[in-house]
């Protein structure tokens, strides 16, 4: 019964789904999937939800979700897939949040995993010398934060938005502006869990398994789901002196950023934005900082096409305010920002760190967070970073093309070179994020038109550019981000996911029927 059931719901669902032909599995292996004895199920409803993202430009339909009940079902579910072998086209992604931006968590014809659902894995805090918290895959970076800081603990690296999963910030990196100082996330991560393209579960960590546990680290899900990490914590300060200060020129900008990333006593988070013909740089969507003097600092004012806007942070409980007063001074009184740009407002560690959060519902309200997001992120290396900034802020952006511009440097002795992830060969290099919001008819149009402007330069000037969250989709574009490193990260593929059946949606490598 169960199986007519499965078959009927199957030839509904091809009949009114979009999926090609050329992503249509075998009936007999979808309806197999009826089989598999779960302790979650799979549904059917939900197939639109599973093909749209964060960024809204991509839609590819799945024939089925899985809600996985244990990290059993996973590997079970791999491991069926595996077994057809080349008789099936069935791919699997790794949903997280589902904030990628160009179709990365989806699988064409394939089965979606809804990480959320895997409440199996319980987070479990382990105070002590060096504290860790152990959350599943599918866990929001938000209840991490949440649970750990009952202990007074927290996470040590961030990205600056907390309702992305531990799994899916994993498969990238994880930056924010404490990546300078620790490193981005995936140089924070003690153990992982990992489901392989073969439906093993297999735990790592540097000691075991040491190969997996770095290919997974930054690996766009290629080689492994992640269905449980072991984070490293620290201590939690109550509240954070959270600054603002602007800069007229490039150079002074960027000079005092690399100084304090490479000073021993400095800032506990350092950021850049870039302004382009824009105003209120002192109160941007992306955060909700509202500094002691609102008036003041909406009455800045310069004729500067671009400004650039330093923005910082010192961790303090209230206790310490003092000390934490006198170690600003001393920090401020070596930058060359322009003095009357000087912001700043006290608010609590959550508060910061939630802070695109409460910006997130202010455009929900008004309808303006699904709209498509054509973001661009790249990582440059600091030797041309100034050649980049003078063609792009100067002659390719007319204005900040509704969103923030992101710019700032973190040092790469904080990575760990065995990791999946491609950086430029520079101890210093930047993370420049274009984040715009597509509104009006051209609107996207027009953003996918300047980030392909951005490209072509960077490629011409020989700029030595990666792609962060990259997005390609053929083998020759993978292959040059790659660079030295393809012929490992095949070889790493060919180990741990040999079908290709892993995150399709990156398009690095296709499943052969
Ligand atoms: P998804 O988008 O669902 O998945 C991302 C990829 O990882 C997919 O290929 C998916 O198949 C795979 N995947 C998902 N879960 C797992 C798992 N458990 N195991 C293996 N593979 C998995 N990034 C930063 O580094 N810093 C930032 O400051 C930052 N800010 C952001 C702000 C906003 C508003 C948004 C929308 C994104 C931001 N990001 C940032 C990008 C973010 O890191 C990516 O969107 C990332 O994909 C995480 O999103 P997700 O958890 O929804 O994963």
């Amino acid at each position: 019964k169960q199986l007519l059931l499965q078959y009927l719901k199957l030839f509904l669902l091809l009949g009114l789904s979009r999926v090609t032909t050329e992503h249509v599995p075998k009936y007999d292996v979808l309806a197999s999937l009826g089989t598999l004895p779960l302790d979650g199920h799979f549904s059917f409803h939900d197939l639109p939800a599973a093909a749209r993202d964060f960024g809204n430009l991509s839609s590819f339909p799945p024939v089925a979700v899985l809600h996985p009940g244990s990290v059993a079902d996973i590997a079970r579910t791999v491991r069926h897939v595996f077994l057809m072998g080349e008789h099936s086209t069935l791919t699997v992604a790794a949903r997280g949040h589902g904030h990628s931006l160009y179709g990365q968590s989806q699988a064409a014809g394939g089965i979606v995993i809804r990480m959320e659902s895997l409440q199996s894995v319980k987070m479990q805090v382990h105070p002590g010398a060096s504290p860790y918290v152990d959350a599943s895959g599918g866990e929001l970076w938000i209840n991490v934060l949440n649970k750990t800081l009952k202990y007074g603990l927290a996470p040590k690296s961030w990205t600056d938005y907390l309702h992305l999963t531990v799994g899916g910030t994993l498969s990238n990196a994880g930056v924010s502006g404490q990546t300078f100082r620790h490193g981005p996330q995936i140089s924070n991560v003690n153990e992982l869990e990992i489901v392989t393209g073969r439906g093993d579960i297999i735990t790592c960590s540097p000691e075991q398994n040491s190969d997996l546990f770095h290919a997974a680290l930054g690996g766009l899900g290629q080689f492994g789901i992640i269905t449980r990490a072991r984070i490293a914590l620290e201590p939690a300060p109550q509240m954070v002196r959270w600054i603002r200060v602007l800069y007229l020129d490039f150079m002074s900008f960027t000079e005092d950023q690399e100084m304090l990333i490479s000073a021993e006593k400095t800032f506990d988070y350092i950021e850049g934005f870039v302004s382009i013909n824009r105003t209120g740089i002192l109160n941007n969507w992306r955060s909700s900082f509202n500094p002691q003097d609102p008036e003041r600092a909406s009455q800045f004012e310069t004729d500067r096409k671009v400004l650039f806007c330093l923005e910082m942070t010192k961790n303090f409980n209230p206790e310490e305010a003092d000390i934490m007063e006198q170690e600003i001074h001393a920090l401020l009184s070596q930058l060359r920002y322009t003095p009357p740009s000087l912001f700043h407002t006290d608010v609590t560690y959550m508060e910061f760190l939630d802070r695109v959060h409460s910006s997130e519902i202010k455009l929900r309200a008004k309808g303006l967070w699904e709209v498509p997001h054509p973001w661009l992120n790249l990582i440059i290396p600091r030797s041309t970073v100034h050649t980049f900034a003078k063609q792009v802020f100067g002659k390719i952006l007319e204005d900040n093309n509704n969103g923030p511009i992101l710019l700032y440097p973190v040092n790469k002795s904080r990575w760990d070179n065995r990791t999946s992830v491609v950086l430029p060969d520079e101890e210093v290099f930047y993370l420049v994020g274009f984040l715009p919001s597509a509104i009006g008819p051209h609107s996207i149009k027009r953003t996918l038109n300047l980030n392909n402007q951005i490209i072509e330069f960077s490629n011409k000037a020989s700029i030595g550019v990666k792609q962060y969250l990259p997005n390609y989709s053929t083998e020759p574009e993978w292959k040059a981000h790659y660079g030295a490193r393809w012929d490992a990260f095949q070889q790493r593929k060919n180990t741990y996911d040999p079908l290709a059946i892993l995150a399709p949606g990156q398009r690095i490598f296709q499943k052969t029927p």
